[in-house]
C-alpha cells in the first residue's frame, strides 16, 4: 500500500465509525471513569485523552502520517472542511505517529472545530506512557538532566496525570488533559534526528520503562503531584496556594539545591529574578479589580511560611481590594512575574507608586512540590529517584503497580 492510499485508508476507517477503534488489549477511554483509586490505578495502562492547546487557533491543518502523505483540514462554519466534504469531525484512527506543525504525536488525533468562528480541538489520544514520555521531554532540558532526574519527573507526572484525569472522572467532567500549564507541557513525541538526540532518546526510554506504571501515593490516593521549575529556597505548601489541596506530602520542605547546600553552581533556574510593572499594567490591575482608574499603592497582606505573598491589598482612588498574589500574578503575566516569594519591591511594599512597579524575586513557578531545578541537582549529588521523590513529596511512597 502506497502511501497516500495508506493515509486515505485511515480516514476512511476513521469516518465510516464513530469510534477509535479500540487496538487489542488497549482501552480508548481515558483512565478516568472510576471514583475508586485502588482500581484507577490498576487501568493506569489504558490510553489518556490529551487536548492540544498549541492548534486551538490554526488556521487550518495539515496532518501527516509516518509515509508522508497528507491531509489538510481547514473550518468550514461550525464544522471542517476535508477531502472536498464536510465533516463535524475527523478521526485519524491508525495509530500514529502523526505529524502536525513541526510536532509529533503518537496514538490517534480527534479533529472537531473549536468553539469560536476558527481554530481547532484537537484531541491527541495515547497511552499513558507514551503522553509521559512526551511530558518529560517537554518539562525538562533533556540534553542536561540525569537518568534519575528523568525517572522522578517521571513518577511525578504519571502521578500527576492519574490524580487529576481520577478526579474529573469522579466529577464527571473534563476527562482530559491540557497540553499546557493549565495540566503539564506537552508538545508531542520526541523525535532524535541524529546520534546525540539517539541517546538522549534512550536514556528518556530507560527512564520511562524503568518506571513503568509507578505513581506517588498517600494512604490509598495517588498523590496530585505538583511540580514547579525552582522553589528558590523552600517549596510552597499546597494549602497556601489552592484551598482545595489535601495531600500531607505537598507540604513546605526546604530545598537543599536551591539553598546551595549541595556543593555545586547553582542552577540558572534557582537565580534571583526581577521584574518591572509599567504604570499601564498596574492601571489595568486596578480597574480589573475594582479600587479605581489608577493602582497607588500595593503591599502584601498574607504571608506564607516560606515568605511567599499569598494575599496582597490593592489601593486606588475609589478604595482598596484584598486579592490573591496568585491572581495578580496571572494579570501581569505569570511568565513576567515568575513566582510568589517576593523578596523586594521598589517602591517598597505599601509607598505610592509613581510609575512604575519592580519586583524582586525568587525562584520560579507556584513552588510546590517536587522543585525541577533541585531535582536536576540533587541527582548530580548522586540522589537518586527515589530518594528526591522522598524529599519534595514526604511521606509519600511510590508504589508499583505491574
Ligand atoms: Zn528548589
Amino acid at each position: 500500500m502506497n502511501a497516500r492510499r495508506t493515509l486515505a485508508f485511515a480516514l476512511l476507517v476513521a469516518l465510516g465509525s464513530c469510534a477509535l477503534p479500540p487496538r487489542q488489549g488497549a482501552q480508548v477511554s481515558p483512565i478516568s471513569a472510576s471514583a475508586a483509586p485502588r482500581r484507577t490505578v490498576r487501568r493506569a495502562s489504558g490510553d489518556v485523552q490529551v487536548r492540544l492547546a498549541n492548534l486551538a487557533s490554526a488556521k487550518s491543518l495539515e496532518i501527516r502520517d509516518a509515509q508522508g502523505a497528507s491531509v489538510k483540514i481547514e473550518r468550514a462554519g461550525a464544522a471542517l472542511a476535508c477531502d472536498g466534504a464536510r465533516k463535524p469531525e475527523v478521526r485519524l484512527a491508525e495509530r500514529g505517529p502523526w505529524s502536525v506543525n513541526g510536532r509529533t504525536y503518537r496514538g490517534t488525533l480527534v479533529v472537531r472545530p473549536g468553539g469560536g468562528a476558527s481554530g481547532f480541538e484537537v484531541t491527541n489520544v495515547l497511552e499513558l506512557e507514551d503522553y509521559i514520555a512526551g511530558v518529560v521531554a517537554s518539562e525538562l532540558v533533556l540534553w542536561s538532566a540525569s537518568l534519575e532526574t528523568l525517572r522522578a519527573q517521571a513518577i511525578a507526572a504519571r502521578s500527576y496525570a492519574v490524580s487529576a484525569l481520577d478526579d474529573r472522572g469522579a466529577r464527571r467532567t473534563d476527562p482530559f488533559l491540557q497540553s499546557d500549564t493549565r495540566d503539564m507541557a506537552y508538545s508531542g513525541a520526541f523525535v532524535p534526528k541524529n546520534e546525540r538526540e539517539r541517546e538522549i532518546a534512550a536514556k528518556l526510554e530507560r527512564a520511562i520503562d524503568s518506571t513503568r506504571g509507578r505513581v506517588l501515593m498517600e494512604g490509598e490516593r495517588v498523590v496530585d503531584a505538583r511540580f514547579h521549575a525552582a522553589c528558590g529556597d523552600q517549596t510552597a505548601d499546597a494549602r497556601d496556594v489552592s484551598p482545595e489541596a489535601r495531600f500531607e506530602c505537598l507540604r513546605s520542605v526546604g530545598c537543599p539545591a536551591c539553598r546551595n547546600e549541595l556543593g555545586l553552581a547553582r542552577d540558572a533556574a534557582g537565580e534571583p529574578w526581577s521584574f518591572t510593572a509599567q504604570r499601564a499594567a498596574l492601571d489595568a490591575l486596578a480597574q480589573r479589580f475594582h479600587v479605581g482608574a489608577r493602582l497607588e499603592r500595593l503591599r502584601p497582606v498574607a504571608q506564607d511560611g516560606s515568605g511567599r505573598w499569598l494575599e496582597v491589598e490593592l489601593q486606588g482612588p475609589t478604595g482598596s481590594a484584598r486579592v490573591r498574589f496568585e491572581e495578580v500574578r496571572r494579570a501581569l503575566g505569570a511568565d513576567k512575574l515568575l513566582s510568589s516569594a517576593i523578596e523586594l519591591t521598589v517602591p517598597r511594599a505599601g509607598e505610592p507608586i509613581a510609575s512604575t512597579l519592580r519586583f524582586e524575586g525568587r525562584g520560579r513557578g507556584h513552588g510546590v512540590g517536587l522543585c525541577q531545578a533541585a531535582a536536576r541537582d540533587c541527582a548530580k549529588a548522586g540522589w537518586n529517584a527515589e530518594r528526591i521523590l522522598a524529599h519534595y513529596y514526604p511521606g509519600a511512597r511510590v508504589v508499583d503497580w505491574r
